[in-house]
């Protein structure tokens, strides 16, 4: 399957606005010429800055929030909106990250929530699902991430389903250093697609693009990429050092350059 590889990177809670600049500086030289769609997933702090710096650059680099509330303004402390996201330049939106849902105690209903919202937005939108070590160890892995889709996207029309791509993230690989071995991964990812096939008809499922994320490296990256169902990577530790980002980016532009030569 030959589609635009997505590079995402998550910062999670690093980077003070000045720690993303100095990254975004350099980065932006090192992949001015990437065939990839590259995404960075900034604190809301930062964000402004970011597209601003990208704007003025020309260079496409979409910068996205990790986080956002459903309703867009309201008596909800703390929170904030698509709607604001959008003013500062936000284009892409992460919903359903593990650590959100461990952490936060997001359920698959406000996850939903999120998505019905994302999806009436500008933005696009990443969906991650994975099955935690105890669902691994219990083989629960595939039925557990087909209820995580299956909750996710109730409701959501096929006309509106080209906005998400799938981000399958085991939660046991995130941060952790393990990593699901590409051929485990890419199963995972043909298992998503079909079942995405299956809710919504199988030319939206070969359209799909679906990320491996956890632990990704500079040194594995290139593994996951020449699966054939995994068609780019959503990236946390790896992407806060700006040397070893450009780098995954100018990998999966070896493999592109590969498939086309
Ligand atoms: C993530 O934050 O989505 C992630 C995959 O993190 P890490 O690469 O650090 O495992």
């Amino acid at each position: 399957m030959k589609k635009k590889i997505i590079i995402a990177g998550n910062w999670k809670m690093n980077k003070t606005p000045k720690e993303a600049v100095d990254f975004l500086e350099k980065f932006l030289i090192n992949v001015k010429d990437s065939k990839c769609k590259v995404i960075l997933f900034a604190p809301f702090v930062d964000i402004e800055k970011c597209t601003d710096l990208i704007r003025k650059s020309n260079i496409d680099i979409k910068i996205g929030a990790q986080n956002f509330y459903w309703e867009d303004s309201g008596a909800y402390t703390g929170e904030i909106s698509v709607p604001m996201l959008e003013t500062i330049g936000v284009q892409t939106l992460l919903v359903g990250h593990s650590e959100r849902r461990m952490h936060f105690m997001e359920t698959d209903k406000d996850i939903n929530k999120k998505v019905k919202r994302a999806v009436k937005s500008n933005s696009d939108l990443i969906l991650c699902v994975g099955e935690t070590l105890e669902q691994k160890n219990s083989e629960k892995g595939q039925e557990s991430v087909m209820f995580q889709l299956k909750s996710a996207l109730e409701d959501i029309p096929k006309s509106l389903i080209h906005k998400i791509h799938i981000a399958y993230e085991p939660a046991w690989a995130i941060g952790t250093g393990k990593t699901a071995t590409p051929y485990e991964s890419d199963k995972m990812c043909r298992f998503i697609r079909m079942c995405i096939e299956k809710m919504y008809g199988s030319e939206i499922g070969l359209y799909l693009n679906i990320l491996y994320g956890g632990s990704v490296s500079e040194e594995n990256c290139k593994n996951f990429l020449e699966m054939s169902d995994i068609n780019g990577l959503l990236i946390g530790g790896a992407s806060l050092q700006e040397k070893c980002f450009s780098s995954i980016v100018r990998t999966a532009d070896s493999v592109i350059k590969g498939r086309t030569e």
